[in-house]
């Protein structure tokens, strides 16, 4: 049952091939028997599961429910989910239960689906390797000794290991696709605005942005369905409607355009993953795509941009956790002072702490100007190449990460190379734009994806095009060692 993807779990609930109470036990005991080998898993929610489950089978036996009713999904532990804890990664809020469900989780829970559990994450989504978790990091399952990538990894290494069918994830500088690339499965990081953030904890509002990975592009079309829409609790959610990505998902690709930017082609992409790359560009000539070089000429100020905005916007969102309301509170605190400094202090991680410190100064009197106000002109400058690229094609491809997973510790002790893990990534979250990563093939053992980004809103093409890459090759079937 765990090689099957949604929409084969989907069907096989509907001919009465298994109930979802047996799909969802048949999980649980996958996610008890091998979910220590990836610390994929912080909580497992076994009996929200089986009532939802049994919830599902009654709809399905009475002919009612959609797609995705009575499927198991695992959700990024930066969702709020009512009764359960809810710790994004981190000791500041190892004791918080939230008081109600994010959107998010709201709508795929309408849509039938059974939470199994939270996934570990990188503390507040901060991160590109898992490592950052005050839960401890997650091994890919590809091996065990590398990294899944971050910020959802835990999302990642779940789906990957077929600890769950599908998973959510959140993208604020590639969160959702480098982690897809590293453990071999798609990610699709919606537009901005297309998926509500109410409920998602919030790293910087002005680039988060919630999605889904699962084994297919099908599948992650099944999701968004679930998850896209306009949300009232979240003002930057657009009133678009949601068209059904299902029903576009096999149309022709003869005679798209796809740009390959040529600042993506450069120095410091590894060769392995290049030739992956180039590989994956191939198959899509054979089904009648035209390749075109582009240029982005901006590239390069991505990553640099982005820690000035990131930990800016951070700095402000995280100043609500200063041990009062909720979260972590220092013990015996001999003032208001001592209580706000040591909670924070003894609360937050290291890296959590390096960005809310460049972010407080970025934003101070007298440099915001010069950092935050010049960040922001960039950013424009970065969207405005890619209204340009769009100008001339359908879609941008390219490589979602520079190498294949990382051995852990690897990084950790050089935070500015770690950065430059999202050196393809980054700008797409800047411009607001929607894009996918799709397992494109393997260096070793270690899977490789390839990046598609469209315009504004196009997530159905987005889909069609990975889908139809997906129905010639089978690099997205694949299942790790120890987990078949
Ligand atoms: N790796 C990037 C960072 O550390 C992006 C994280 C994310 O998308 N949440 O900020």
């Amino acid at each position: 049952m765990h090689t099957k993807t949604i929409a084969q779990l989907s069907a096989a609930l509907r001919a009465g091939e298994f109930s979802s109470e047996e799909l969802t036990r048949f999980f649980l005991e996958r996610i008890s028997r091998l979910d220590d080998k990836t610390n994929g898993y912080v909580t497992v929610t076994t009996e929200r599961a089986l009532e939802a489950a049994s919830a599902a089978d009654a709809k399905i036996a009475a002919g009612e429910g959609g797609p995705i009713t009575g499927v198991p999904i695992a959700h990024k532990d930066i969702f709020c989910t009512e009764g359960v804890p809810t710790r994004c990664g981190s000791k500041m809020l190892d004791n918080f239960i939230a008081p109600y469900d994010a959107t998010c989780v709201t709508k795929l829970s309408e849509a039938g689906t059974v939470m199994l559990g939270k996934t570990n994450m990188d503390e507040f989504a901060m991160g590109s390797s898992n490592e950052t978790s005050f839960y401890g990091p997650v091994r890919n399952p590809w091996d065990l000794n590398a990294v899944p990538g971050g910020s959802s990894g835990g999302s990642a290494a779940v789906v990957a290991a077929r600890l769950a069918p599908g998973a959510t994830g959140t993208d604020t500088g590639g969160s959702i696709r480098q982690p897809a690339a590293l453990t071999g499965i798609t990610g699709l990081k919606p537009t901005y605005g297309r998926v509500s953030r109410y409920g998602m904890i919030a790293f910087a509002s002005s680039l988060d942005q919630g999605g889904a990975m699962a084994s297919t592009a099908e599948d992650a079309a099944l999701l968004l369905q679930a998850m896209a829409g306009f949300d009232p609790k979240d003002s930057t959610s657009v009133d678009e409607s949601v068209p059904d990505y299902r029903a576009t998902l096999n149309d022709s690709i003869e005679g798209l355009k796809i740009g390959l930017p040529k600042e993506y082609f450069g120095e410091g992409l590894s060769s392995d993953v290049a030739n992956v790359i180039d590989e994956a560009i191939a198959e899509y000539r054979q089904l009648g795509a035209e390749v075109i070089e582009i240029s982005l000429p901006n590239s390069g100020l991505a990553v640099p941009t982005y820690y000035v905005i990131a930990p800016a916007e951070c700095s402000s969102n995280l100043s609500r956790y200063d041990g009062v309301r909720f979260g972590y509170r220092c013990e015996d605190p001999v003032d208001i002072e001592d209580m706000y400094k040591r909670s924070r202090e003894e609360g937050f991680g290291p890296e959590v702490k390096r960005r809310i410190m460049i972010g407080t100064y970025a934003l101070s009197a007298g440099y915001y100007d010069a950092y935050y106000l010049k960040a922001q002109q960039v950013r424009r400058l970065i969207k405005n190449d890619f209204m340009d690229a769009f100008a001339k094609v359908d879609v941008i491809a390219g490589p979602v990460s520079p190498t294949p997973a990382f051995k852990l510790g690897e990084k950790t002790a050089d935070p500015v190379t770690m950065y430059f893990s999202d050196i393809y990534t980054i700008a797409v979250n800047l411009a607001g734009l929607p894009a996918i990563s799709i397992p494109a093939g393997f260096v070793g053992d270690a899977p490789v994806g390839l990046q598609l980004i469209s315009p504004f809103f196009d997530e159905a093409r987005l889909l069609n095009v990975a889908h139809r890459f997906q129905q010639i090759t089978d690099w997205h079937a694949r299942v790790p060692k120890g987990f078949e």
